[in-house]
Order: C-alpha cells, then structure tokens, then sequence
C-alpha cells in the first residue's frame, strides 16, 4: 500500500534515460539493456575474458572457468551504469546485474560448483570514501540467484592501490603485486571470484593467487563488464 503511493507520488525512471519505467523493468528500461550488447552466450563471455588474462598473464593465470555479461567501451550507456553504480552510490544497480550474471551462470557454459562468492574487495579506507563495495553487491544478487554464500573476509587488500587507468600492462601487475592477503577466514575449495569490470585481469589474477595462498583450490572469475580492445 506506502510502496503504492511512494510510486504513484515518485514514479520509477530509468537511471539512464529518465523514461518512467514499466511494471517489471528494475532501475534501468529494456531499451536501455538493449543498448549494453551482451555476449551472445556463456561461453563467448567466457572465451574473451580467458583470452585476455591469457594475453597479460599467460596460460597459467587463466581461470577454469569465467563469465561475463557485457563487453565494454568507455563511452555509452554501459559505461554511465557502471559508473553510477561505482561512484553515484547506487548499490542496487549492482545486485541488479549480480542477478544477470547469476542467471548467466545457471544458463550453462562452464561447469559451475562453487562453495562460496569472493567479492574482489575494496581497501577499508576505498570503502569509506565509497560507502560500499560495488563487487560486493554483484557477488550479493549472484548469490540470490544462485544459492550459494558469499565469503568476504578469506582475503583483505593491503595496499591503497592508485587508480589503475593510463597504466601500461606490466605497471598494473607490479601496482597490483601483494595488493591482497589471506584474510582472517579460511577459504573454501572452489570460489568464484567477482568484480565489475576486468580489463587486463591484474586485480582478479592477484587477488585469485592470495586466494590460494588463502586456502582455495580452484578459482573461476565472474565480471559484469569486459574491456573490449578500442
Ligand atoms: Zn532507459
């Protein structure tokens, strides 16, 4: 009945046109989505970001198994949802695509038995400035979706890390190497570890590698995002 009135007095609008929107449509309209392009499939999200951890890493830095939703430029409808749901404090944007992506998963491709969700996490004082983790939310709507737990404490981030753009290939590692560090849970076997967007695969790579030093035996890597080569 108060969310009837709330939305009668408020109605909802798209964050990204401020066209009102329809029953069923979240945050963002269905002609907005159609604009984000998706992959065409599990295993094309898959392939590309595997390709390029494969590119930056080499062979042994790719995961076993990877999703992602969307590929992505740094202009476009894409990029200003991304953006108001890292830095415009809208947290449910990114439960919205932790849902997509969770869907995605239960869709096929990969094989996919987790024991838990890794949110990549933010460093504390990242957090403050932030108010939230937006990896956190995405790790919060897969877990809906997929009924798994979401485990935040196997790993922590050690080190304030500078923003990671204009930074050539090898400056991301070395500005990344010993980022992160055991955290004070154990970490189960199997984890999928998720974040918004990867470019290069620097954070995941890391923050995957203190995984295993954390405890895990197998880590598949989950983005919403995927920079594409421009
Ligand atoms: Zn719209």
């Amino acid at each position: 009945m108060i969310e009837g009135l709330t939305h009668l007095l408020f109605p909802a609008v798209c964050t990204l046109c401020q066209k009102p929107l329809d029953n069923g449509e979240e945050h963002i309209c269905a002609g907005c989505f159609d604009e984000f392009n998706p992959f065409p499939g599990a295993l094309a999200g898959s392939a590309a970001l595997k390709s390029t951890v494969r590119a930056h890493f080499g062979e042994k830095a790719v995961p076993p198994a990877a999703w992602s939703l969307y590929p992505y430029r740094s202009t476009g409808k894409l990029h200003e949802a991304m953006h108001s749901m890292k830095y415009g404090g809208l947290f449910p944007l990114g439960e919205m695509f932790g849902r997509r992506l969770g869907e995605l998963l239960r869709q096929g491709g990969d094989p996919a038995p987790f024991d838990a969700i890794v949110p990549v996490p933010l460093h504390s004082l990242k957090r403050i400035e932030r108010t939230y983790n937006q990896s956190e939310a995405i790790a919060r709507g897969m877990a809906a979706v997929l009924g798994l737990p979401v485990a935040t404490k196997c790993i922590e981030r050690c080190l304030y890390t500078g923003s990671q753009t204009g930074l050539g290939m090898e400056a991301r590692r070395d500005n990344m190497a010993g980022a992160f560090r055991p955290g004070r849970e154990r970490c189960p076997a199997r984890v999928l570890l998720v974040d918004d967007v990867l470019t290069t695969g620097a954070t995941m790579v890391v923050a995957a590698e203190a995984l295993m030093a954390a405890g895990a035996v197998e880590v598949a890597f989950a983005t919403v995002a995927l920079t594409e080569k421009e």
